[in-house]
């Protein structure tokens, strides 16, 4: 048995990453009660995903999402992708983003 290769955690992946959580409309929450992180899914209503947070390791503070690509083991995930957003640490290259997609993003940018 040979292992599935991990996929790899480049800068072009978040991109991609970003630009489909904004599409797709991912949000993230923290609970007042408990300081837990979720995400919105993309494509189900109603469904949330937990991420787990450390605001002391400055590079990469989000370390795991249970949605289904983090749980086979890709570094690089939408609901990641967008804690990143909102936390200044990933910025959005608008130059990289699909035509098609740029309406519905630029008013999610509008709406921040
Ligand atoms: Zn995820």
């Amino acid at each position: 048995m040979t292992e599935k290769p991990t996929k790899p955690d480049t800068p072009e992946r978040w991109q991609e990453a970003l630009t489909r959580a904004l599409y797709d409309g991912v949000r993230v929450y923290q609970s007042p009660y408990t300081g837990e992180w979720v995400a919105t899914s993309g494509s189900l209503i109603g469904r949330f995903y937990h991420l787990e947070v450390y605001p002391s390791r400055r590079s990469k503070p989000v370390i795991t999402c249970d949605c289904p690509a983090a749980e086979h083991e890709d570094p690089v995930c939408k609901h990641r992708a967008r804690w990143y957003f909102d936390h200044n640490y990933l910025d959005l290259d608008v130059w990289a983003v699909p035509e098609k997609m740029m309406d519905v993003i630029q008013g999610v940018l509008h709406e921040r």
